[in-house]
């Protein structure tokens, strides 16, 4: 590949995708990447949303130098396909060796100002201030790592004169000296990568605006219905077991006609704080309507879904209301366990759901499952 076609490879690429952990590798692989730059190695650090502070994100280096290597002569050969180097991405990921450089950088988190007085900070605020450094031929320790930086070049990543990130990349390994025209270069591909990372912070926060109920922070009922059945099926075909429980809160109504709607409101924000709590990150919760809520739990079975629907009753019922003598919130659950009777997400729900108005009949605030057990 010519080195211009390269660069029109790698620009294209970040500019592609709407991922931002993929536009990082596709930008420090093609820094690192003997057609690109060729850099022994490169860390990006990226700058909060708050503008608070600078974070270690992604690193490549040996081994992944000569990864990054094969990554482009077979985008060579093939011509480029995005496709490609997304699978080559995905197996980064699962390569431990790899992937422990970016462990390591992931560690390094540094207050905005930055304020240190180590050399690696000098040269980072210098690029903040000038957007690129550059030092050959002296040793820059990492912060406080072991990971000693030699022959580096740092550019920032700016868009609308805003800092969103800063690259650093080193010769370590060969000890080439890093010359103006190869900054240049790598400012230019950082400022493009910079409106690529803009698109992909934006497009990330409009998709969690349509997916989340702003009121309890869970997944509102539509972005539910969407992955729930996927959720469902993966379970399945991976042999683990799936539990689901329906939620609904006692008598809510006389609290909001008692009370006044903003303390519903908060006794609604409560239950999504504790089911956010109480439940796996990979679970799927979600408010489904009304005072009714739902936690699909991949990986649990019966009896951990029923200690776990046991707790948040629990907790529900001391949600503190701001005035005493008054009844307590409690909350009503269905729970259910996928069984081979359930070939969908469909006839899950329904049980749950059968299980959930059994709770109610039986006097409200208890946990029932259907089948009944015992
Ligand atoms: P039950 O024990 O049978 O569930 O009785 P309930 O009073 O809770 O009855 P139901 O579940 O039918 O009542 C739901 C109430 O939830 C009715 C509605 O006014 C209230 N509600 C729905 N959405 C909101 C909301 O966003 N905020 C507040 N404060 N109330 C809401
Ligand atoms: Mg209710």
């Amino acid at each position: 590949m010519r080195n211009s076609d390269f660069w029109l490879t790698v620009t294209k690429a970040m500019l592609a995708t709407l991922d931002l952990e993929q536009l990082l590798y596709i930008l420090l692989s093609g820094s690192t990447a003997g057609d690109g730059l060729n850099f022994n190695r490169a860390f990006l650090f990226l700058v909060s949303e708050d503008g608070r502070k600078l974070r270690g994100k992604l690193a490549i280096g040996p081994p992944s130098q000569e990864d990054a290597h094969r990554i482009w002569e077979d985008m060579e050969s093939r011509r480029f396909d995005l496709p490609l180097l997304m699978a080559r991405y995905a197996s980064f990921h699962k390569d431990p060796e790899a992937f422990g450089l970016t462990r390591m950088a992931e560690e390094m988190v540094m207050g905005i100002p930055l304020s240190g007085k180590s050399k690696c900070e000098h040269l980072m605020r210098r690029t903040l201030r000038e957007q690129s450094a550059l030092c050959n031929d002296t040793p820059i320790p990492l912060f406080d790592t072991d990971i000693v930086l030699f022959n580096v070049a740092m550019v920032s990543l700016q868009v609308e004169h805003q800092t969103v990130g800063l690259l650093v990349v080193d010769n370590a390994f060969n000890r080439r000296r890093v010359s103006m025209q190869e900054i240049n270069i790598l400012a230019t591909v950082a400022n493009l990568a910079a409106i690529g990372i803009e698109r992909a912070r934006l497009h990330q926060r409009i998709r969690s605006l349509a997916e989340t109920d702003s009121l309890t922070g869970l997944l509102n009922r539509h972005a539910f219905d969407l992955q729930a059945s996927t959720c469902f099926q993966k379970a399945i075909s991976a042999q683990r077991p799936i539990s689901l429980l329906v939620m609904d809160i006692d008598h809510f109504k006389e609290f909001n006609d008692k009370r006044g709607h903003l303390v519903g409101d908060e006794i609604l924000r409560q239950v999504g704080r504790l089911m956010r709590e109480i439940f796996d990150e990979d679970s799927l919760l979600a408010r489904f309507g009304g005072d009714e809520t739902v936690a699909l739990l991949p990986g649990i079975d019966l009896s951990q879904a029923l200690e776990q629907a046991e707790q948040l009753r629990a907790q529900v019922s001391m949600i503190p209301l701001g005035f005493s003598g008054e009844q307590q919130v409690s909350l009503s659950i269905g729970a259910c366990i996928q069984t081979e009777e359930h070939t969908s997400f469909h006839n899950m729900f329904q049980d749950a759901d059968r299980a959930l108005y059994e709770a109610k009949s039986d006097g409200r605030n208890c946990v029932r499952t259907t089948p009944a057990i015992g």
